[in-house]
C-alpha cells in the first residue's frame, strides 16, 4: 500500500467509505437541481414584477408629470426611480401609479403624484443642500427629494406614520433621511437653516419658526387655508428681513395639526 501515498485522497479507508459517500450524494442532485430552478423563476419573476413597475413609473412621469409641464431633469429622475408601490399600503398597491392620493392609514394620504413632482420641482432642490419637510406621512416625498441629492430632515406628528416611514426608509436605501416624531410647527433647529422647506398638511399661517428656520434665499412651499376646503399652494422666497409669497395653485391636503 505504499503506492497510495502518491495518490492522496485514496487511502484504504476512503476506498473502503466510499459507497456510502456516493449514495447521499445521488440524493442530494435532484434537491440541488430544484432548488436552483426555484432560486432562477424566483429572481426571474422578481424581475419581472420591478419591470412592471418600472413601466407603471414611466409611464406616471410621462402622462401626469412632464405633459403638465414638469421639467428639472433631477426631478423628473427621482419620479422616475422611487418605487411610490412600496410606500402604500398593500391593498392600494395596484393603484400605487394612479393620477391621484391615496390614503396611508391614520387618516392621512399619500400625495396625488403631481403634486409631489411639482412641489420638489419648485424648491429647486441641488445637491448639498438641506431640506426640512414638514409631514413624513409615508416618506414618498421624503425618498424623491433624497434621490436629488439633497439631505433631507422630517418630521411627523403622528409617532406610528413616523416609525413605519422611517424603518421604510431605511429598508429602500434611503437611509440618510432623518425622521423626528413631533410638531413640525416648531421646526428642527437643530439642523437649521434649511435652503428649502416642504410643507405637505395645510397651515392656516405660515409657521413664524419654519421662517426663521430658512436660509436666507431660502424657498418654502407651503399650503395655506382653511383645513376642510381647497387651499393655496404658496411659494414663500426669504430675502433678508423680506418675504414674498407668490400664490401657486389651488390644491386639498389634511390638515396641519398641533401637538395637545
Ligand atoms: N409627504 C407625505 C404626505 C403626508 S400627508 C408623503 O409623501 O406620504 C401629511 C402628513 O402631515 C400626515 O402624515 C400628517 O400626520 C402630518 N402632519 C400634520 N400636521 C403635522 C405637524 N404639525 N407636524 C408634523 N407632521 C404633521
Amino acid at each position: 500500500m505504499k503506492d497510495s501515498s502518491f495518490m492522496p485522497g485514496t487511502s484504504a479507508a476512503n476506498i473502503e467509505n466510499r459507497p456510502q459517500r456516493v449514495l447521499p450524494k445521488i440524493l442530494f442532485l435532484p434537491f440541488a437541481l430544484a432548488f436552483l430552478l426555484l432560486l432562477f423563476t424566483g429572481n426571474a419573476l422578481a424581475e419581472e414584477e420591478a419591470l412592471i413597475y418600472k413601466n407603471a413609473r414611466d409611464r406616471m412621469v410621462r402622462t401626469q408629470i412632464k405633459s403638465r409641464g414638469i421639467s428639472d431633469p433631477a426631478t423628473l429622475r427621482a419620479m422616475e426611480s422611487v418605487p411610490r408601490h412600496l410606500f402604500v399600503p398593500e391593498t392600494s398597491v395596484p393603484d400605487a401609479y394612479d393620477d391621484r392620493p391615496l390614503p396611508i392609514g391614520y387618516g392621512q394620504t399619500i400625495s396625488q403624484p403631481y403634486i409631489v413632482a411639482y412641489m420638489t420641482e419648485i424648491v429647486q432642490p441641488k445637491p448639498q443642500q438641506r431640506i426640512l419637510e414638514i409631514g413624513t406621512g409615508s416618506g414618498y416625498q421624503a425618498a424623491i427629494l433624497a434621490e436629488t441629492g439633497v439631505s433631507v430632515y422630517t418630521i411627523e406628528i403622528i409617532p406610528e406614520l413616523a416609525k413605519n416611514a422611517s424603518e421604510r426608509l431605511r429598508r429602500l436605501g434611503y437611509g440618510r433621511v432623518q425622521v423626528k416624531s413631533g410638531d413640525g410647527y416648531f421646526g428642527w433647529e437643530k439642523h437649521a437653516p434649511y435652503d428649502a422647506i416642504v410643507v405637505t398638511a395645510a397651515a392656516e399661517y405660515i409657521p413664524p419658526p419654519l421662517l426663521v428656520q430658512l436660509k436666507d434665499g431660502g424657498r418654502m412651499v407651503i399650503p395655506v387655508g382653511s383645513p376642510f376646503f381647497v387651499q393655496t399652494l404658496m411659494l414663500v422666497e426669504k430675502h433678508g428681513k423680506e418675504t414674498g409669497t407668490r400664490s401657486l395653485m389651488p390644491v386639498r391636503f389634511v390638515p396641519f395639526r398641533r401637538a395637545e
